[in-house]
């Protein structure tokens, strides 16, 4: 009879062990006791049992569905596969080809032996719960040395080396490589200096010193993390993080930061000191609270409000002296940082915008637009004519109508009274008479009330062209009083963005006006915008036509008409 060998182990360090020759040892001296002919030898060194995709297991199972052999001699089931699943697998598969398997250490699977069944089941579960096992005790074997203070991660921070647990060197720790301390202490030193992070990246890559990953240039994001890196001031932390299953269809686990009193702390050597690290820190904190951004409160009108046209991107505000000795102030497009456009040839080509003279000229369009009330009710008159608005002469016509009616009905209620008292009519007759008059009486009154409501709407309505001048009156009265902070509060009001694209400027307006039914005397710009309202039609019950809600009479808060001039 034709057999084959499967012979697996799974690590490196077990094949180097030389399992690997003592299985194959086993199973061919059994094919030799049995006297059957052995076509082939299929090994997985190193392979885990815990998945099917072996080079070995594979070969193995295409030579069996090719028929090259009619057996073959393994170990045991948990060396096709630790989980059971996967061992009924791969059992099923073989006896499907008419391979017979054969363990050494486990009695054959007969089809028919129910005992024997159970047995290679048990085995399998047994081989999963030891790899939880063995699992968990490594885990907990790791927390334990850990608290007892040794160094349980292979990784070192930079500045450091690993040293392995061993009976020399002791428990696991780390020791400061010469080479990348200088580096780390200089840092620090340049850092509590005063140089931003950016300037210290700079230098270290005109130097060439390599990042901590072996690059050519080091990263901003890189140098932060290891100025706030604990490790330097003699501190690791273990069990920081822990590992929950991931949702995500492509991934198993993913890694979930814990709370900060569960992580273990671990000494390790110092290179900087307590007092370097925390004047490091202090610096980052300083370079944030004395920027001249802050130290100069509104001195960019426009900060944050300003977008380059060309990336879409927001704009960072600069300073710089000129060749003069004087200062420029500048907008300047994010995307100029080459590291932040994703490569130097993504980097925004606009140049940097003037502050002064950008502040100027928006607050000029600003100024002019507010104090200008045929403006405001040009975009005032844009936004009604979008809702019919009730002729004020068709509702008072309206309105005479239906008094008219109503004097008849009490005139038509009078006349009854004189029928009745004539004698021409009998008393049944005045009641179910009078009762229609009276009902219809009280229609026209309802329809009156309604009318005479949307009248006083109307009026409320033309009171708005009256406010809109009262308003850019006062505006002109105040605009030019405010101190570059209160025009900065005012601009953030009106404006949601600036658009800048070379000499081109658009100013994305929106103008707040108060509701209407709120106070009518001091419309301003210093109240919070009102939510846009939804509109709702009502229309009268005389049908005359639909109305607007008076609601409707505000401005919408978003983006009423770009207003596009060019920069002068
Ligand atoms: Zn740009």
């Amino acid at each position: 009879m034709k057999v084959a060998l499967y012979a697996r182990v799974s690590t490196q360090r077990q094949a180097e062990r030389g399992t690997i020759g003592s299985q194959l040892q086993v199973l061919r001296d059994r094919v030799t006791a049995s006297g059957d002919e052995l076509v082939g030898e299929y090994v997985d060194d190193g392979q885990s049992g815990a998945r099917l995709d072996r080079p070995g297991l594979d070969a193995l199972r295409d030579a069996a569905e090719a028929g090259l052999f009619e057996a073959v001699w393994c170990l045991s089931p948990d060396r096709l596969a630790r989980a059971y699943a996967y061992q009924v697998l791969v059992l099923d598969e073989l006896a499907r080809f008419d391979v017979r398997v054969h363990f050494t250490d486990a009695p054959d699977l007969a089809a028919d032996d129910p005992q024997a069944t159970l047995l290679t089941q048990v085995q399998g579960v047994i081989a999963e719960y030891e790899k939880a096992k063995i699992a968990e005790r490594y885990r907990r074997g790791k927390l334990f040395r850990a608290r007892a203070g040794e160094i349980t991660t292979w990784k070192a921070s930079y500045g450091y080396r690993h040293v392995s647990r061993s009976a020399a060197a002791g428990p696991a720790h780390q020791e400061i490589y010469e080479p990348e301390a200088v580096v780390v202490q200089r840092i620090f030193t340049d850092r509590t200096a005063g140089l931003t992070v950016r300037e210290i990246c700079r230098q270290l890559n005109v130097e060439q010193v390599a990042s901590p990953t072996g690059k050519a240039t080091w990263a901003h994001s890189t140098l932060s993390r290891l100025l706030r890196n604990e490790a330097y001031i003699g501190r690791v932390y273990f069990n920081r993080t822990e590992t929950v299953p991931d949702p995500r269809a492509t991934r198993r686990t993913r890694q979930v930061p814990r709370s900060r009193d569960e992580w273990i702390p671990i000494d390790c050597p110092r290179i900087v000191t307590d007092e370097m690290f925390e004047a490091a820190g202090r610096v980052a904190h300083d370079n944030t609270k004395w920027s001249p951004r802050r130290a100069e409160p509104g001195a960019w009108l426009l900060r944050g409000l300003v977008k380059c046209g060309a990336c879409g991107v927001g704009t960072n505000c600069h300073k710089m002296r000129g060749r003069n000795g004087t200062w420029h102030r500048y907008y300047y497009c994010r995307n100029h940082d080459p590291l932040r456009a994703g490569g130097q040839e993504l980097r925004c080509p606009e140049r940097n915008i003037r502050a002064d003279a950008l502040d100027e000229f928006v607050f000029g369009q600003i100024r002019a637009a507010l104090t200008d009330p045929d403006l405001l009710l040009a975009g005032e008159h844009a936004v009604a004519v979008t809702t019919p608005i009730p002729d004020d002469e068709l509702l008072c016509a309206e309105l005479a109508r239906l008094d008219r009616k109503i004097d008849a009905t009490s005139a038509e209620r009078r006349r009854l009274v004189d029928l009745y008292q004539a004698g021409l009519i009998d008393l049944p007759e005045l009641q179910r008479r009078s009762g229609e008059v009276a009902a219809r009486n009280d229609d026209l009154q309802t329809k009156r009330t309604s009318l005479a409501a949307e009248r006083t709407a109307l009026a409320h309505g033309n009171l708005l062209r009256r406010r809109v001048k009262d308003f850019a009156r006062q505006v002109a009265g105040v605009i030019d009083q405010l101190d570059n902070t209160q025009r900065q509060h005012l601009l953030r009001l009106l404006i949601d963005d600036v658009h800048v694209t070379g000499w081109h400027v658009q100013i994305h307006l929106r103008i707040p006006l108060d509701a209407p039914d709120a106070d009518h005397t001091r419309p301003g710009p210093n109240r919070p915008t009102p939510p846009p309202s939804g509109r709702r039609r009502v229309s009268s019950q005389d049908r005359l036509r639909s109305v607007g809600d008076p609601q409707r009479r505000q401005l919408p808060t978003q983006r009423p008409r770009p207003r596009s001039c060019p920069n002068s």
